[in-house]
C-alpha cells in the first residue's frame, strides 16, 4: 500500500512505525474472513482491512470523526487479522497507535472517560478488585443473576510448593487473577516443583500494565512496566531461569516490553531482556514433556474442550502445545469448531462493547459444549472468567487439571 503521511505524524516513532507497517497491505482482504466483529457484524469498517484504511486516512490527514473511534473501539485486539495475513501486517501494533492518536483528536463523552477512569483505577491494583470481588461474593445470592454469574465461586487453592530446588523460575502475579482464582498460580507452583523447578513472587510485581495499555492510557502504562522491571530485575540477576505467565493475555504484555521501551535509555536492554525471559507456562511445561509423563496419575479423565486464547495462539503464537501435554495424561479432548474465533473477553472489551462481547460469548460456549465435554480447560483468567459466566459445565485453567492429574508427591 502506498502512504504519504501527514507532517504532524511522519518523522515521529509512532509515524514511522505506522508507516512501516501500513506499506506492507496489499489490501487482499484475506484477513476478513477470520475477524470476528466482521463475522458479526459485515462491515468492511468493522474487518481489519476497513480500519487499517481508517488509520491510513488519519495518518494522512483526513479529518477524523466519532465513527473513526467506534471502528477502533470495536475491534477486539484479538489479532486473528495477523494469524490469516501473507503479508505480516502487524495489525496489533497498528491499531495501538491509531487509538492513541484517535483518542487525543475526538474527546470521548464525560460518562466515557469516567468508566475508563474506573476501570484504570480499579482493575490493576490487586488490593481494590480484591475487596470488590469479596464484597461481591459476600453479596452474591442478593444480585441479579447476569452479574452474579460474572463472580466465580472461591475455591481453595491449596499450598504453593516450597521453593526448594535449586532451578528457580519467577511467576507474575499479575492484578486479577489472585482475587478470581488463586488456584491457578499455585497449581503451577505444585507442577513445576514435581519437575525440579521453584516458583517464586517478586513481591513488588503487580500489573503487567496491559488493562491501561490498551485503554489507550499508554504513559501511564509504562509505570506498571518500569514497575515490574525492578521488581524482577535482582531475581533475573540471582539466575532466575524464566519468568513463566500463567495468564497468556498478560505473557503477552511482557513479551512486548523490550519493544515499548526500547527508547528509554535507562529500561531498554533491561525491558528486552524481561522480555527474553517471559514464558507462557505452556513453554516451559512443554520443554518437560518427557519427564511429566512419567508423573501422571494411572485413572480415567474427563473428555475436556480446550479453548486457546487469542493472546495464546495470535498473540503469543503459541499454538499445538497445551492439547498435547493433556492428552499425554490421558483426557480425551473433544472438537471446538472456530477455535480461531475470540471469546469476547479481550481485557476490558467486555464491559465496553457489552452487545458485540455477549454475542461472542454465546457463540464461542455453543462451540465449547458442542462436543459435550465435562470441563472446559482454558489459558487466560480473562477468558476463564468470561466463558465460566455462560458455560453449562466448569471451566479451568488448563495447569489446574495438571495439577489433578499428577501423581502425589513422594
Ligand atoms: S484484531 Fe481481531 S477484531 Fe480487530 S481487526 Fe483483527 S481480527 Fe478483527
Ligand atoms: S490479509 Fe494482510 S495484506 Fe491482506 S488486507 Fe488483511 S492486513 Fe492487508
Amino acid at each position: 500500500m502506498q502512504t504519504q503521511l501527514a507532517d504532524w505524524i511522519r518523522a515521529t516513532p509512532e509515524g514511522v512505525e505506522a508507516d512501516a507497517i501500513l506499506r506492507k497491505c496489499v489490501h487482499c482482504g484475506f484477513c476478513l474472513a477470520t475477524c470476528p466483529t466482521y463475522t458479526l457484524l459485515g462491515d468492511e469498517l468493522d474487518s481489519p482491512r476497513g480500519r487499517i484504511y481508517l488509520m491510513k486516512q488519519m495518518l494522512e490527514g483526513s479529518p477524523v470523526t466519532e465513527r473513526t473511534q467506534l471502528h477502533l473501539d470495536r475491534c477486539l485486539t484479538c489479532r486473528a487479522c495477523e494469524t490469516t495475513c501473507p503479508s505480516g501486517v502487524e495489525y496489533g501494533r497498528l491499531v495501538d497507535i491509531g487509538r492513541h492518536l484517535v483518542d487525543q483528536k475526538v474527546p470521548r463523552p464525560a460518562s466515557d472517560r469516567l468508566r475508563r477512569w474506573l476501570m484504570r483505577r480499579v482493575l490493576p491494583s490487586r488490593s481494590l478488585f480484591g475487596a470488590l470481588v469479596a464484597m461481591g461474593r459476600a453479596v452474591k445470592g442478593l444480585l441479579p443473576a447476569s452479574l452474579a454469574r460474572k463472580i466465580p465461586e472461591r475455591r481453595d487453592p491449596g499450598a504453593w510448593a516450597q521453593a526448594r530446588h535449586p532451578r528457580r523460575m519467577l511467576s507474575l502475579a499479575g492484578c486479577v487473577q489472585p482475587s478470581l482464582s488463586p488456584s491457578i498460580n499455585a497449581a503451577t507452583s505444585r507442577v513445576l516443583d514435581r519437575l525440579g523447578i521453584a516458583l517464586v513472587e517478586a513481591p513488588a510485581a503487580g500489573c503487567c500494565g496491559a488493562v491501561t495499555f490498551h485503554l489507550n492510557a499508554q504513559d501511564e502504562a509504562l509505570s506498571f512496566v518500569k514497575a515490574n522491571i525492578d521488581a524482577w530485575w535482582p531475581y533475573v540477576e540471582q539466575g532466575a531461569e524464566a519468568i513463566v505467565i500463567t495468564a497468556s493475555g498478560c505473557g503477552t504484555m511482557v513479551k512486548e516490553y523490550g519493544h515499548l521501551l526500547r527508547g528509554d535509555p535507562a529500561y531498554a536492554a533491561k525491558a528486552e531482556r524481561i522480555s527474553n525471559l517471559s514464558r507462557d507456562i505452556s513453554e516451559v511445561i512443554g520443554a518437560e514433556r518427557v519427564a511429566l509423563a512419567k508423573l501422571a496419575k494411572d485413572a480415567p479423565r474427563e473428555r475436556i474442550a480446550f479453548h486457546s486464547p487469542c493472546s495464546l495462539q495470535h498473540g503469543l503464537k503459541l499454538t499445538g502445545i497445551v492439547e498435547p501435554l493433556l492428552r499425554d495424561l490421558g483426557f480425551e479432548l473433544t472438537p471446538v469448531p472456530d477455535a480461531h474465533l475470540c471469546c469476547g473477553s479481550a481485557g476490558t472489551y467486555s464491559i465496553l462493547q457489552q452487545d458485540l462481547s455477549q454475542r461472542l460469548l454465546a457463540n464461542k460456549v455453543k462451540a465449547l459444549e458442542s462436543g459435550a465435554p465435562a470441563l472446559i480447560a482454558t489459558a487466560n483468567i480473562g477468558c476463564l472468567t468470561h466463558i465460566g459466566s455462560a458455560a453449562n459445565v466448569p471451566i479451568l485453567h488448563w495447569i489446574e487439571l495438571l495439577d489433578r492429574g499428577l501423581t502425589p508427591k513422594a
